[in-house]
């Protein structure tokens, strides 16, 4: 990672009005968000809309071809664009052939991604924007940091400087008198244009209509004064069908801005006259800038599904920290992150693509059923393979990749700890370790792992078992949870067996690109935890969960490794998550909890894998409340503590203010409990809670029910 990404994202964390002016916004966004889809069907209108686009995507040669045919045959002039300059110097040309020297525009992201102003503006023509945020942004000679509102970092007091400027008259932070010296400023603008640019928000291919959805009415102006109309239109706007639109008009609104519609949608079919009756010029280009190629691509052709609603920015715990503008020039975001790889190189995404923590908010919010966190993992595979992986990190994996070299190392490190270690945490770190501890107290390693002490438990015979996979952390660090499990699972009659060549799951080799590591890893496990019959695996950890039921298979997938990915689909198919095991065996009537028990209350947070790929969210609650607790849910509950897997040792500059809003959000609730499903995140909160001196104690949800069952 160089200094200067390093730097940027210092700078972000340090401002203090960027943090609080987007942690404010994610936190309104997500109560209006989910007020205006009330009464849609979220899942099946993001089905459709996966649907309409992921068949756009797989025609789009013919769509565009139909959609010229009909544009032109309705007086518009369509020209298709390979490159950026191919569409740069169209425009160009088309400015010197019609003398234009004055254009308006209103917010196109197509434009931002070919840098069209710059070049313009070279050429000695005025460009105005005229969308109210990226008009002040054009002032102020910024980028925008936001696809939906490009402006959302600045103060209004910043605001009002820039226009006193260019005014020239000093200006209070009134925002009314602010939006009307725009729109005199603008008015002005729109009268003298000789031309106007937009982008679309669709292409309806059968009608060769472009649709474009504005709040302040600006693109209207933008299409009707000048006589000239330039619209740039990126190949993934295609859909097929007029009714098309419908689906996707539903969910714009909605996820970029919480309407239920937006204020202006215009549809422009053909060529319009102009105010005195003369013809309007139209001009449509369609620009490929590699989309072609993306759509051939079988993994990331679903990234040609966005509708540009920046809904998983507004979720995303990362953005909502440190803003756009680190995430590279365009795009933002972690959708930002996966087009700056393939419209400006995926070099430029080496970087940005270890913003993102895995959380999958951004996946669950999505109107276009994107698997952005999956695409951002296929990045980081494909940057590896292409420029290799750091040596530190190869020679980590290297040891991971060696079960007995890597086991005998953990038993080592609870030898090695001594020194550091008190009252089961180590505080502190020496030297350039040190940042490990700034933010929360790192557990110390078991003094002896699960895969001995299990041999202790005396279980009864039975005739049904379960493998139980432990995972590093239950196994080295936190065995007391193994136990837990293994005593809930014997009370309902089933054996539970450790088998010894378990490793690790290689979520920590995955989610760094080193997929040839996690495909050793996955081997390894599919041939241990099959090695006996069984009628279950289970895991306490939803991360390792996550890799023995959907990961494996996936990983060989994309190492084109065929032949183990039947086994891979056996163990699947046998492997459960605690919570949702314990959970159908309680319903099952195989366990019963003690009745009158008041063990007091608890709140509970939900761990990213178990919520939003296991979908596992009422299972561990349903098991608490049934244990006897009153469950008090904190505020955000099912948002990331920052942990991440190794997320929290690479990226501690922003894992430690996302621990720190959880440890609020906990301590808010007045609980003197956590329950918590993943052993990581108990590894996280419970870090921050002593590093705090807090009384609140973190328990997986295992060890809460235990003594509570018959
Ligand atoms: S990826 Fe999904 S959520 Fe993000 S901008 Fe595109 S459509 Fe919206």
């Amino acid at each position: 990672m160089t200094t200067a990404f390093k730097e940027s994202i210092k700078t972000a964390l340090e401002n203090d009005n960027l943090a609080s002016t987007l942690g404010r916004f994610s936190e309104a966004y997500k109560v209006a968000r989910t007020k205006a889809y009330e009464g849609i069907d979220f899942e099946a209108l993001r089905n459709t809309i996966a649907e309409v686009k992921s068949f756009a995507a797989s025609h789009q040669e013919e769509l565009a071809e139909e959609f010229a045919r009909n544009a032109e045959a309705r007086g518009a002039k369509v020209f298709r664009a390979n490159s950026p300059e191919a569409v740069k110097d169209y425009i160009l040309n088309l400015c010197k052939e019609k003398a234009v020297r004055t254009i308006v525009k209103s917010k196109s992201m197509a434009t931002e991604e070919i840098h069209l102003n710059a070049s313009l503006q070279e050429h000695g023509i005025e460009v105005t924007e005229t969308d109210l945020g990226e008009w002040i942004l054009q002032l102020a000679g910024q980028r925008p940091s936001h696809m939906v509102m490009p402006a959302i970092h600045m103060r209004k007091e910043e605001v009002a400087d820039i226009f006193s400027k260019e005014i020239e008259e000093r200006l209070s932070s009134d925002i009314p008198r602010l939006v009307k010296v725009a729109r005199a400023e603008l008015r002005e603008k729109f009268l003298a244009a000789d031309m106007g640019i937009t982008g679309a928000n669709i292409a309806v291919a059968e009608t060769g209509s472009i649709v474009l959805v504005t709040n302040e009415g600006n693109a209207r102006l933008v299409t009707t004064l000048p006589k000239i109309h330039v619209a740039v239109v990126g190949l993934e706007k295609l859909v097929a069908k007029s009714e098309e639109i419908v689906p996707i008009l539903t969910a714009l609104p909605r996820s970029a801005t919480n309407q239920l519609m937006t204020s202006y949608v215009s549809t422009i079919t053909g060529a319009v006259p102009n105010l005195d009756g003369s013809p309007k010029e139209l001009h449509i280009i369609l620009m490929d800038n590699r989309r072609t190629e993306m759509a051939e691509d079988p993994k990331f052709k679903q990234a040609l599904q966005c509708i540009r609603c920046a809904s998983c920015l507004n979720v995303c715990p990362v953005f909502r920290l440190v803003g756009g503008h680190v995430f590279g020039k365009v795009y933002t975001g972690g959708i930002g992150t996966i087009l700056t790889a393939w419209f400006d190189a995926l070099k430029q995404s080496d970087e940005i693509q270890s913003l993102c923590i895995q959380c999958g908010n951004c996946s669950e919010v999505c109107p276009a059923k994107i698997d952005i966190p999956g695409l951002i993992l296929e990045l980081r595979r494909r940057l590896a393979v292409e420029q290799g992986q750091p040596m530190v990190q190869k020679a980590i994996f290297a040891v991971v990749n060696n079960r007995r070299a890597f086991h005998s190392l953990l038993r080592a490190a609870s030898l090695a700890q001594l020194p550091f270690a008190r009252e089961g945490f180590i505080r502190h770190l020496p030297l350039f370790l040190s940042d490990l501890t700034n933010s929360r107290s790192l557990p110390a390693v078991a003094e002896r792992p699960f895969r001995d002490t299990i041999k202790e438990i005396k279980q009864p015979k039975c005739k049904e078992k379960a493998a139980f996979y432990a995972g590093c952390l239950v196994d080295f660090v936190y065995p007391e949870m193994g136990a837990a499990v293994v005593k809930i699972l014997n009370k309902a009659g089933i054996e539970v067996i450790f088998p010894e060549k378990q490793t690790c799951c290689g979520a920590p080799a995955r989610y760094s690109g080193a997929y040839e590591v996690a495909g050793q890893n996955a081997r390894d496990n599919v041939d241990a935890l099959l090695e006996e019959e069984v009628q279950y695996v289970v895991s306490a950890c939803p991360t390792c969960t996550v890799a023995l039921k959907e990961e494996f298979i996936h990983t060989f997938e994309s190492l084109g490794q065929s032949e183990p990915i039947e086994r891979a689909r056996i163990l699947a198919a046998k492997t459960f998550d605690f919570s949702s095991l314990v959970n159908k065996l309680v319903h099952d009537g195989r366990l019963k909890f003690k009745t009158d028990q008041h063990p007091g209350q608890v709140t509970y947070h939900d761990s990213c894998h178990l919520k939003r790929t296991l979908h596992a969210e009422k299972e561990p609650r349903e098991l608490l409340t049934n244990a006897g607790y009153e469950i008090t849910e904190m505020f955000e509950h099912d948002m990331c503590c920052g942990m991440g897997g190794s997320y929290t040792i690479k990226m501690p500059e922003i894992s430690a203010p996302i621990l720190k809003r959880k440890l609020n959000n906990i301590k808010a609730t007045g609980a003197p409990m956590v329950a918590v499903d993943c052993p990581g995140c108990v590894m996280q909160i419970r870090g921050g809670l002593d590093k705090d001196r807090s009384p609140i104690t973190v328990e997986h949800t295992a060890q809460r029910i235990l003594e509570m069952l018959e």
